[in-house]
């Protein structure tokens, strides 16, 4: 275990300050490995050629030190990124844009094909400082004369192993020839078929390496699941775990500090007892949060990496991994956290579809299978919940002080003729409040997402099952994997058509129409299935969006009158936790 070694920072990276202030904004507490790796060679005007896979905080390992190098009085492309899509284009621009919140006038251009090229000239004329571009459209606008990369500082090939198998490898050449001779150049590639060695060969200067070592380790001890998040929020997810799964306590990563406080917030509002950890907090208050976890007064602590460092507390049973982490050492690190003393323990892992490949780099890393796992039907979770209000109910009984309420529901037999058992029911509906005691039961399938242990089909997110039965209805079907279903308040009767609603929710998500999935147009409403992880503010915004004319108010759907956001609450207070699994 590495828990000795300092974290590096950005701080020590040497970034410059408005680029430290953004980090902090969207809460990135240490740089991933890629990118302590990368940054320092990038800042100091270095080749790069890097091994490193989508999750593992790449895009940050350029994007910073090409915006510390941007002069932003020049409103000319002065750093290039090549892509080899355009979703990824559009994900890269957004994260330039991101990471560039305090550089005042910053702009970045994503250019693709197939959309007309009318708003990126304009955007081109108005002046840009970088540009991210997938191959075949930078080469036409080179061929028009339409982009100038005379002032080019730096071009970084961004997934070039993909870049290739898409056939773009003699453009992405062609516009590596028409960059300045002293621009820098950063290869980042998954893979190193020859083709893309080549390349790296020609065009790169004595280029820094930078392969993101995945270490061997072994966890023993540990059983180790993972659950796709699929047809339901992490939230919801984690809920039906923390409910139905024995547990002592429990550590829940993930990647940010604000997201630490959110969950641990979340928890506490669906009454567990959960407090965040991250590595913002002072060590006082780490220590004291520590301790309560120790001596029992909170089961669940949610955590970021750094804060979770060299955490040593032997009842830790579970460890949850709500966000992926960065790399495989991330991870066995995590891991680690449980099992301590000799015990056993258990290690969750919830991994969206696009994130498949740091699954399968985890396991090839540690040489350990982690098998799927469905979440706990919604049987089992009301199963629980019916037991835990028979024992609340059995502790009252053993109380000593019933007498005046015995007395009470005597005299409303008396005067009312009610029946005792109704009367007790009434008082049971009161103590529940108005949260419902029991969840719905779950549509079928879709409470199981991958079937059968270690399935292989099942084990990439696979994009259709073939066994599944023909559908009566589109809506019939659930979710594909990494999908949710959500209601849209627009229908035949409004005159909405398919394409209505897929142009409004790509262009107002920023989403790929590909991303889209199925939509059942209904008579005063419409279903459409959308990534599952969709955040919160992007869906806050699509509610007020307006097709036909109609607000879509959108919110998932759970094939019942949905509340907003998926909630499936248990019951306040706290449900007692289940010891000694
Ligand atoms: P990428 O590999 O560039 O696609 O990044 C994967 C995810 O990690 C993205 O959601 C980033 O926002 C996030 N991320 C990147 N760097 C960090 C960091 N240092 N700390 C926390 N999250 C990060």
């Amino acid at each position: 275990m590495t828990d000795a070694s300092p974290p590096p920072s950005f701080q020590s990276l040497a970034l410059p300050e408005p680029l430290l202030r953004a980090l902090a904004d969207v809460g990135y507490e240490a740089p991933s490995p890629i990118q302590a790796a990368t940054i320092p060679p990038l800042l100091a005007g270095r080749d790069l050629v890097g091994q490193a896979q989508t999750g593992t905080g790449k895009t940050a390992a350029f994007a910073l030190p090409a915006l510390a190098k941007i002069d932003l009085a020049q409103a000319r492309p002065q750093a290039l990124v090549l892509t080899p899509t355009r979703e990824l284009a559009i994900q890269v621009a957004e994260a330039f844009q991101r990471y560039a919140v305090h550089l005042p006038g910053f702009h970045v251009l994503p250019i693709y094909g197939g959309t007309g090229y009318g708003p990126q000239l304009s955007a081109l004329r108005r002046g840009v400082h970088v540009l991210v571009a997938t191959p075949g459209r930078l080469i036409d606008h080179l061929d028009r004369g339409t982009v100038d990369l005379s002032a080019l500082r730096m071009a970084v090939l961004d997934e070039a192993d993909e870049m290739l198998r898409m056939g773009f490898v003699d453009d992405v050449e062609a516009i590596l020839q028409k960059t300045p001779e002293q621009r820098q150049v950063a290869l980042f590639s998954a893979t190193m078929p020859a083709p893309i060695r080549r390349i790296a060969e020609r065009y790169l200067k004595d280029p820094a390496k930078v392969t993101i070592e995945q270490r061997t380790s072994t966890a023993t001890g540990i059983r180790q699941r993972f659950w796709w998040v699929t047809g339901m929020h992490k939230l919801d997810a984690l809920t039906r775990i923390l409910e139905a799964e024995p547990f002592d306590a429990m550590i829940v990563f993930v990647r940010t500090k604000q997201a630490t406080e959110e969950l641990a917030g979340k928890l506490e509002a669906r009454g567990f007892a959960a407090a965040a950890i991250s590595g913002d907090i002072v060590q006082a208050q780490r220590e004291r949060t520590i301790a309560r976890l120790r001596d029992g007064q909170i089961d669940i602590l949610v955590a970021t990496d750094v804060a979770a460092r060299g955490l040593d507390v032997e009842r830790i049973s579970h460890v949850l991994n709500y966000d992926i982490p960065h790399d495989t050492e991330g991870y066995v690190h995590r891991i680690g956290r449980t099992g301590r003393a000799g015990r056993s323990g258990e290690a969750i892992l919830f991994v969206s579809p696009r994130e498949r490949h740091l699954l399968r780099s985890i396991e090839r890393a540690t040489g350990q299978p982690i098998e799927p796992m469905t979440l706990p039907s919604a049987e089992v979770v009301n199963d629980q919940r019916v037991a835990r209000f028979k024992q609340r109910i059995a502790e009252a009984l053993a109380s000593d002080d019933l007498a005046p309420f015995r007395a009470l529901v005597d005299a409303f037999e008396g005067e009312t003729g009610v029946a005792a058992s109704e009367i007790a029911a009434a008082l049971a509906r009161l103590v529940q409040g108005d949260a419902p005691l029991l969840l719905q039961p779950d549509p079928p399938a879709a409470a199981a997402p991958p079937r059968g242990p270690a399935h292989r089909e099942e084990r990439g997110p696979p994009g259709a099952r073939g066994d599944s039965p023909r559908p009566r209805h589109k809506a019939d079907r659930p979710p594909d994997p990494g999908m949710a279903r959500f209601r849209v308040e627009v229908g035949h009767a409004h005159g909405v058509r398919p394409g209505n609603i897929v142009g409004a929710i790509a262009n107002e998500a920023k989403l790929e129409a590909g991303a889209i999935g199925r939509i059942d147009i209904r008579q005063d409403y419409s279903l459409v299935d959308l990534p599952a992880d969709l955040p919160a503010a992007t869906l806050g915004h699509l509610r007020k969006v307006r097709v036909a004319q109609q607000q879509l108010r959108i919110r998932p759907w759970l094939d019942r009158p949905a509340r907003e956001g998926g909630d499936e609450r248990p019951r306040p207070p706290r449900p007692p936790r289940p010891r000694g699994s």
